[in-house]
């Protein structure tokens, strides 16, 4: 390898008014400056890329521990709210306890578990889906107990045909027409004007409509479950057989027709066709 003999001449003045100075740096020095200040160029280039790297990381660190904050802050809130829709069905479920208790319907196994929370006492929300699953069958066969008994209420006789003064009661009386002896009255006597409106004492349907011997004009009411009812002595009548009457519908006029002394209303309650008292039917479910 041959050696570099050659120099670089920097001249220059130390003042404005010194002398002008000469220096001699030969090449290789300066070749080996020039290499440190590369070197040293790139290491701190790195550096800086380096540092940038990271201050990237770190503001994307910053960014996830955001947003894992608010997700842990919206779950908590969402157990809270689970927390609290477990004791709502809980208290639903005390409710329905009672009604089922009264309607006499079993209760589904999975609802007597509501309100009793998972195996880690945590609530989820499969668990609220399946209370509330249950609730819901269990209203279900609540309403059609429900509707059971709503048709059989609105089918019993209650209440009065008609407003007026009992004249006669049920069971055994003399005979009203004179000439001794006694008689089963299978009914009640309601005597009010004439032309009065005799109203229908529970929903049903019309069986009979028209004059029957001692009763005159009558009209038979049958409201299923072995019940019927008759209001006898009607001047007029305003049903026919097959007729649907609801409680309270008008299906005739007080009169004095058939076997009668006075304008009256003659009204039976009979169970499997046999009289019973319609006193023990006038306030039905009333309190
Ligand atoms: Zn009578």
């Amino acid at each position: 390898m041959i050696e570099d003999k050659r120099f670089y001449t920097f001249v220059f003045a130390p003042t404005a008014k010194s002398q002008l100075r000469k220096l001699n740096v030969p090449h290789n020095v300066i070749y080996a400056i020039l290499g440190f200040a590369i070197v040293g160029l790139l290491t701190v280039s790195y550096g800086a890329y380096r540092l940038a790297q990271h201050a990237v990381l770190v503001a994307r660190l910053n960014l996830i521990q955001d947003e894992n904050r608010q997700l842990k802050e919206r779950n908590q809130e969402a157990e809270s709210k689970y927390d609290l829709l477990q004791t709502r069905l809980a208290a639903l479920d005390t409710t329905q306890r009672k009604l089922a208790v009264n309607s006499g319907v079993s209760r589904p196994d999975e609802v007597s578990r509501i309100g009793q929370g998972g195996p880690e006492g945590e609530t989820t929300v499969s668990d609220i889906e399946r209370a509330t699953a249950a609730l819901e069958s269990e209203l279900r066969q609540m309403k059609d107990v429900f509707d059971k008994n709503q048709i059989r209420l609105s089918s019993t006789p209650n209440g009065w045909p008609v407003r007026g003064y009992i004249t006669d009661g049920f069971g055994m009386r003399g005979n009203p027409f004179g000439g001794g002896g006694s008689e089963v009255h299978a009914g009640l006597d309601i005597a009010t004007n004439h032309g009065t409106a005799i109203e229908s004492t529970a929903d049903g349907i019309v069986i009979f409509a028209g004059p029957h011997g001692g009763y005159g004009n009558v009209v038979v009411v049958d409201h299923g479950y072995g019940l019927t009812t008759r209001y006898a002595h009607m001047s007029g009548i305003d049903v026919k057989v097959g007729d649907h009457v609801a409680r309270g519908k008008k299906i005739g006029a007080v009169g004095s027709t058939g076997r009668s002394t006075a304008p009256h209303c003659h009204y039976e309650v009979r169970l499997h066709d046999r009289p019973v008292n319609p006193l023990n039917y006038v306030s039905v479910g009333r309190s």
